[in-house]
Order: C-alpha cells, then sequence, then structure tokens
C-alpha cells in the first residue's frame, strides 16, 4: 500500500524528531519508507549520514530565510 505524501508541505504543525522545533525538512527513507523530518539544524546533522538512504530529501529550510512578507511593489 503506497500513501501519496510526496508533494505535501510542511507546517508549523510538523516538529523535528530530534528536539521538538518547527521541522523544516522531511526524509523519505527509501529502505522503510519512513518519514522522519527534521529542522534545520537538526537536518545540516544528520545529512551525511541520512542523505544516502533517503529517497525524498525535501528542503525547505530556504524559508527560514523568507520570514518576511516579501512586499512586491512597483
Ligand atoms: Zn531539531
Amino acid at each position: 500500500m503506497t500513501t501519496a505524501v510526496a508533494s505535501r508541505e510542511l507546517n508549523a504543525l510538523d516538529r523535528c524528531d530530534r528536539c521538538g522545533a518547527q521541522a523544516y525538512v522531511r526524509v523519505v527513507l527509501e529502505s522503510s519508507g519512513g518519514e522522519l523530518l527534521f529542522c534545520g539544524h537538526h537536518a545540516r546533522t544528520v545529512e551525511p549520514t541520512l542523505k544516502p538512504l533517503a529517497s525524498e530529501w525535501h528542503d525547505e529550510t530556504s524559508r527560514l530565510r523568507e520570514k518576511k512578507p516579501v512586499l512586491v511593489e512597483d
């Protein structure tokens, strides 16, 4: 049984599995299909070991640098 989770965006309810902070990276493990969530800090910590094992590495840490609403004015 497969579940379509591929394009789900992370939100404030998603929490880092390590520290409970808001998660900005979602990792799907290739072997088990299990999903792991990490904050920006822990994503960097686990990236060297986990990334080769991941079938998906969904990184939204760029949003951390865009906290302020972008005002587009002409
Ligand atoms: Zn964390």
